[in-house]
């Protein structure tokens, strides 16, 4: 195959992968539209250094085994011989989240120098995706049963190692108890975990202050567990600022760019991906994507289906028929429409056939698997697929709070309109109804949103509002109480 500049998405990849081994890394390009979003060429020099810093330090490596055998051993770190240090992404959640984790692990990962290593739990993360790095692998090897990386899932707010307890039990000196002057007792411990799950405290959430994240530098392993997209927060985080400013120009394009760099499906996937819109999509001058994700299982589906109808009809986002029988006369512009429509539930492709179908609107949805099933591989690889199908869109309609739909969005480098959800957090009360207005509104970026940051501001030592602290945060429009996408 002749690979030019689009198929390597302006620079972003290597061409150092053969077609065969990873097709969706050439032909993912072939299924987008061009976009306006081009990597800086400060970006595209920094993913050459970390491919390389994979290569030199990742596992199979002489340094790998080394720094290996010395955290196995309880080692502290040695000083004088930190040249590789490590990053473990701990991600848990469905396959949005676990994605989002690991994006945002690499962006860290690149800015602090480390090897990114992914740990993607039960999952079969070889059958989802090709590796992303050249000649290195990102998957973390199973470890040994003395290791601290054998029972990562074991890690939580509670353990000892982490940030925030570290600095609680006096392991981590707080000079003088103002954040500002923290350090080592001795030697740097061998290795620490960064709680960053959701509902995390205040002292863990010191992981966005300038001068714990230069005692972490000190530190040859970090395990991270997040389930976030902590991307916003590293925009927040002093020491990183300048870096990332270089490296997105558009702040707003940062995981546009980080999710075409790093997933790549496999060709299993990629062939459920390219097969469905070949059948199904490719015919159509216009693809309309429909994600409706539920947090709640005694939410009425009417309630559901009746905001996204709204949402359609005051946005003009399909041609409103009244049957199919006038859709079928109708030979204007709209006579050739794809719905693709991404749920765990049929019931909403059939009521969305029922009220748009016929004529030249086809409705498809390529799997209900009924259920969430997360960890098993034929599951997971449906999912994937489907968030690469909708980022092929033209138009996106997404169910607030969902990262599956971020994802797709993502990729897709599209502003969904965003139907909030009811929040996962709060009970379902019977008879209660569920119907914001306006039903649907358009996301003010194609960033996933940060559903926990913190509002610390570590140099005024008080909580702010974050979008006076850096004007291009914004507040997300599916997570009101929360945060906001760079
Ligand atoms: P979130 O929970 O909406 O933030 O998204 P996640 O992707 O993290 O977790 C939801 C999981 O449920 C997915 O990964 C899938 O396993 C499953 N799921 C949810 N919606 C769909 C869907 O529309 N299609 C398929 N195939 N699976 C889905």
């Amino acid at each position: 195959m002749n690979t030019t500049a689009d198929h390597l998405l302006d620079g972003l990849l290597t061409a150092n992968f053969s077609y065969r081994s990873c097709r969706s890394r050439y032909e993912f390009a072939g299924y987008h539209k061009t976009s306006s979003h081009k990597p800086s060429p400060y970006l595209i020099s920094k993913l050459r250094k970390q491919e390389a810093l994979q290569k030199r330090c990742g596992p199979g490596t002489a340094a790998y085994n080394k720094a290996l055998r010395r955290l196995d051993s309880g080692e502290g770190t040695d000083a004088a011989d930190n040249e590789c240090r490590y990053l473990v992404n701990i991600a848990f959640r469905g396959l949005g989240n676990r994605m989002l984790s690991v994006a945002s692990a690499f962006l860290y990962a690149v800015l602090t120098e480390r090897v990114l290593l992914v740990n993607w739990g039960k999952d079969d993360a070889a059958s989802l995706f090709c590796e992303p790095f050249p000649g290195a692998t990102w998957l973390l090897p199973r470890a040994t049963w003395h290791s601290p990386l054998r029972n990562l899932d074991d890690y939580n707010e509670k353990s000892k190692e982490s940030l925030g307890n570290m600095l609680q039990s006096g392991a981590i000196i707080d000079g003088n108890n103002n954040n500002n002057n923290v350090s080592w007792p001795s030697s740097p411990p061998g290795y620490v975990y960064l709680h960053l799950a959701g509902g995390y405290g205040y002292h863990d959430k010191l992981f966005y202050c300038g001068a714990h994240q230069r005692l972490l530098g000190e530190v040859t392993w970090l395990l991270m567990r997040t389930d976030s997209y902590l991307v916003p927060g590293l925009f927040l985080t002093e020491p990183f600022v300048g870096e990332l400013d270089a490296m997105f120009p558009e702040k707003d394009a940062a995981f546009y760019h980080l999710g075409r760099y790093l997933f790549h499906p496999s060709n299993d996937v990629w062939r459920l991906v390219t097969g469905y819109y070949r059948s199904n999509l490719a015919a159509a001058t216009r693809r309309v994507g429909v994600q409706i994700r539920v947090f709640h299982d005694k939410q009425p589906p009417q309630q559901v289906l009746d905001q996204l109808l709204s949402c359609v009809r005051n946005e003009k986002l399909l041609p409103e028929t009244t049957t199919a029988a006038a859709a079928a006369n109708d030979t204007s512009s709209s006579s050739s429409v794809a719905v693709l429509v991404t749920s765990l539930s049929s019931w909403y492709h059939e009521r969305i056939q029922d009220k748009y179908g016929g004529g030249g609107v086809h409705v498809h949805q390529p799997s209900h698997e009924g259920r969430q099933r997360s960890g098993v591989t034929a599951h997971n690889m449906k999912a994937l697929s489907e968030m690469y199908l909708l980022s092929t869109c033209d138009v996106l309609i997404t169910s607030g709070f969902s990262t599956f739909g971020y994802v797709a969005q993502g990729l897709a480098g599209r502003r969904p309109w965003v139907m909030e959800s009811a929040s996962p957090f709060d009970e379902w009360k019977e008879g209660q109804v569920f119907a914001p207005e306006p039903p649907c509104r358009r996301a003010p970026s194609v960033e996933p949103c940060f559903h926990s940051p913190s509002y610390y501001d570590c140099a005024a030592r008080k909580d702010v509002e974050l979008d006076r602290v850096r004007p291009y945060i914004r507040r997300c429009v599916d997570w009101l109480g929360s945060s906001p996408p760079s």
